[in-house]
């Protein structure tokens, strides 16, 4: 009998699996898929880099820091600030902490009013001065958290808006207000970026970590039941072979928790990007760009390769254009999507190629308000549960889980040592 089996080797899984084995703990991690990594996956498709889904690592989270060597992951950075397609051409507005100067070419963009700025502070000062617990108190929708803070000019409507909802895969501002200010405390503090090698680098590393520990990792093992028998745990696996252990971590993503722990599914949100291959790059500026004018399925579009030249062949550029995927929607179009990249970007795009297609349905959990304390990792006698949707819907939210459900584990098992993470 094993000491702990982990299912599944997304960064929760890994996370947690490493820790408890360099505590001496027996862990088998088995994973469904092919490779480690759950929503964090890379292929290479005629020779670019695909990251399936186009997502950022903010070397700012602290769960990331704690886990990871981020020097060895060569990470590109993107500049920090973001260009909106307006009825009149193109405006680039740079963070203002960051670059002080720059409020005064953002107010001439007619972008930013007064007010707006005001607004703007007022409703950003607290992820920046308050203790990150303090922020979900009275928490509410992002939509009331700006109309309270009276942020309700073109800042709102053609910046904010189409930028947050890339990053929270939603545009009605349904998701937590606390939640919105910590990830704007997150994009203050770091500056996103991409692994050379792609965003697979992430859990790649946490995999090595984990083995070296001496943690097991069997890929193609896809777990269909888990039942508490006696002193230990049955893990039944596809294909007929059963496992036992002491204790279970479930560390599968929202789309496969109910299956394996009778505990509700995480409501979702979709998101779908676009990877085209171009000869040369619409634009020099490597900054991410969206469609203040509130136009089209695309919510960003971006050179990949301006920041990240490793995920193209030498001389070719790749492009991602990012579509938001409600439940139950039909994908966009490619003419659609294409017809939108050429008014945003104002060149003709006819000769791109698309490289693939990614519709990622269960993307990421939606954090709807109230933000709630992460949720216990223990659902059951000798079961826990780990994932981003215990946590935040984010690669902090994964791994602070998996380091929280170690923890736990550590607890209930008497190790002298459940301090970790
Ligand atoms: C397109 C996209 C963009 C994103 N952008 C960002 C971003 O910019 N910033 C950010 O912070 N976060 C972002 N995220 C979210 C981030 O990637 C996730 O929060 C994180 O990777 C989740 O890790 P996890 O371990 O909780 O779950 P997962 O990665 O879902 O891992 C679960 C694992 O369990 C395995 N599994 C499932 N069922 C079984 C079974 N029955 N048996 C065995 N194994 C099983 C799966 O194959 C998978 O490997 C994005 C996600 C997507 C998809």
């Amino acid at each position: 009998m094993h000491d702990v089996i982990v299912i599944g080797a997304g960064l929760s899984g890994l996370r947690c699996a490493g820790l408890l084995a360099a505590q001496g703990l027996d862990v088998v991690v088995l994973e469904a898929a092919d490779a480690v990594g759950g929503r964090q996956r890379t292929d290479i498709v005629n020779g670019f880099r695909l990251d399936r889904g186009f997502q950022v690592l903010n070397p700012a989270y602290p769960a990331l820091r704690r886990a990871l060597d981020l020097d060895s992951l060569a990470l590109g950075s993107f500049p920090v600030g973001v260009r909106v397609r307006t009825e009149t051409g193109m405006a680039e507005l740079r963070h203002p902490i960051r670059h002080p100067f720059s409020i005064i070419a953002s107010l001439r963009s007619g972008l930013v009013t007064g007010a707006d700025a005001v607004a703007l502070a007022r409703w950003a000062a607290p992820a920046l001065l308050q203790p990150i617990s303090r922020l979900a108190q009275n928490d509410v929708s992002l939509r009331e958290g700006w109309d309270a803070a009276g942020l309700r000019g073109p800042l709102r409507t053609a910046v904010l808006e189409p930028f947050l909802a890339g990053v929270l895969a939603e545009r009605h501002g349904e998701t937590s207000n606390a939640f919105a200010q910590r990830l704007v405390r997150y994009f203050a503090l770091g500056r996103p970026g991409l692994p050379a090698q792609g965003i697979a680098a992430v859990p790649a590393q946490l995999a090595a970590n984990a083995r070296g520990a001496g943690a097991d990792i069997r890929l193609e093992a896809r777990v269909e039941r888990v039942s508490t028998i006696g002193d230990g745990v049955e893990v039944e696996v596809a294909g007929g072979d059963s496992m036992r252990a002491a204790r279970v971590v479930v560390a599968v993503g929202p789309d496969a928790v109910a299956d394996l722990t009778g505990l509700p599914r995480p409501s979702t949100n979709g998101l779908q990007t676009w990877w085209f291959a171009a000869a040369s790059p619409p634009t020099a500026s490597a900054l991410l760009t969206v469609d203040g004018r509130g136009r089209g399925p695309v919510v960003n579009t971006v050179v990949m390769t301006h920041t990240v030249p490793s995920y193209a062949p030498a001389g070719r550029h790749l492009i991602a254009a990012t579509c938001l995927l409600p439940n139950g929607s039909t994908p966009a179009d490619e003419s659609d999507v294409r017809h939108h990249l050429s008014e945003i970007w104002d060149v003709d795009v006819t000769a791109w190629e698309t490289i693939r297609r990614d519709d990622i349905v269960d993307a990421l959990p939606a954090q709807r308000a109230p933000l709630s304390a992460p949720r216990s990792p223990r659902f059951g006698d000798r079961l826990y549960v780990a994932g981003d949707h215990r946590d935040t819907a984010s690669i902090q939210g994964a791994l602070a889980s998996g380091e929280r459900t170690a923890r736990a584990v550590l607890t209930d098992a008497g190790s002298p040592k459940s301090t970790v993470g």
